[in-house]
């Protein structure tokens, strides 16, 4: 590949970000909620988990799929041979992540991000680019934070500013986790001061913002991920009018969607656990999209330009990083 061509970087190595394809940006594959540092590695046995949800990301192919960023951070279960196992048996491009979760009152913190300034943190995310994630040759392909509501405290401030450090050197997109609007809004600030383009910001669930809210983000060049799309009551009238706001303010180009789906390790034992579907009103992981999103788009008018622009093109403007040396 050339130098300074556009790339996505997948579990898998560098691909050219034109050859994505159809793209789902915010999934999950497994998530461990037992709380930061309880769990070393995996709770399950991974070829277990293997035959559990490969049939799914099979299903996904045939449904014109070709890549899924999955945005389990680090401290929630992130476990990136899973995800090489998974994207090869699959053909799926995987995306895998470096970064530190916050929300939920820091309960998914180590403890050294409470202790270590800016600069520490970013150095031990760097390093994951650098070196590769947990001593495989695996490399993250975006940032991913999490943050509760705005304004943010300084804790989080600071996982933002890490942030900023590593987009700098190495064009990662940064993927913050937002509990509403006002922490969107502060996010960007404090990026945008920290020298950062907002076309490199992804609001992750956008969808806790208001139209308002989405549109100004959106004008101002960051992305717009309403990434929680199920069949719950009310929530697809509630997903559809929002996209469809975006697009009458001209900011189609600005959307992503996705559902936000995956699997959770279940109970506290230590070994051996079993894994559970989120469920979150959608019977089937990475299926409503599909089922009724896209139609719903269609009968709203949208075109398959639209469309393709919303699933292919968009996910590879977001996500495309250009460097030198990969
Ligand atoms: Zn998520």
């Amino acid at each position: 590949m050339r130098d300074g061509q556009a790339r996505v970087m997948t579990v898998c190595g560098p691909i050219p970000a034109d050859a994505l394809g159809p793209a789902l940006t915010h999934e999950h594959i497994v998530t461990d909620f037992i709380g930061a540092e309880k769990a070393p590695g995996p709770r399950y046995e991974r070829e277990r988990a293997v035959e559990e949800i490969l049939p799914h990301l099979q299903a996904l192919r045939q449904r014109g799929v070709t890549a899924l960023f999955e945005c389990t951070p680090r401290y929630i279960g992130r476990d990136v041979p899973l995800l090489r196992r998974l994207s090869e048996a699959s053909g799926l491009h995987i995306v895998t992540n470096t970064g530190y979760y916050g929300a939920v009152g820091n309960r998914y913190l180590p403890a050294h991000a409470h202790e270590e300034s800016e600069e520490q943190l970013a150095a031990r995310w760097l390093e994951e680019w650098t070196r590769g994630i947990e001593g495989t040759d695996i490399r993250p392909g975006f940032i991913k934070l999490g943050t509760d509501r705005g304004p943010l405290p300084p804790l989080h401030a600071k996982l933002l500013r890490a942030a900023a450090r590593v987009h700098l050197r190495t064009g990662l997109t940064i993927c913050a986790h937002t509990g509403d609007g006002a922490a969107a809004l502060d996010q960007l600030r404090i990026l945008e001061s920290a020298g950062v383009s907002p076309e490199a910001f992804v609001w992750v669930h956008a969808q806790n913002g208001t139209d308002a809210e989405r549109i100004e983000v959106a004008r101002r060049g960051g992305w717009i991920s309403l990434d929680g799309y199920n069949l719950g009551p009310g929530q697809p009238e509630r997903y559809l009018q929002a996209i469809l706001a975006l697009k009458t303010a001209g900011q189609w180009r600005r959307v992503l969607v996705s559902h936000d789906d995956g699997w959770a390790v279940e109970g506290e034992t230590l070994r051996g656990a079993a894994l559970k579907p989120f469920g979150n009103g959608n019977p089937r992981p990475y299926f409503s999209v599909f089922q009724r999103l896209l139609p719903d788009l269609r009968t709203a008018g949208c075109s398959p330009e639209e469309l393709d622009q919303l699933l292919r093109e968009n996910p590879a403007r977001a996500f495309a990083i250009r460097v030198r040396a990969l």
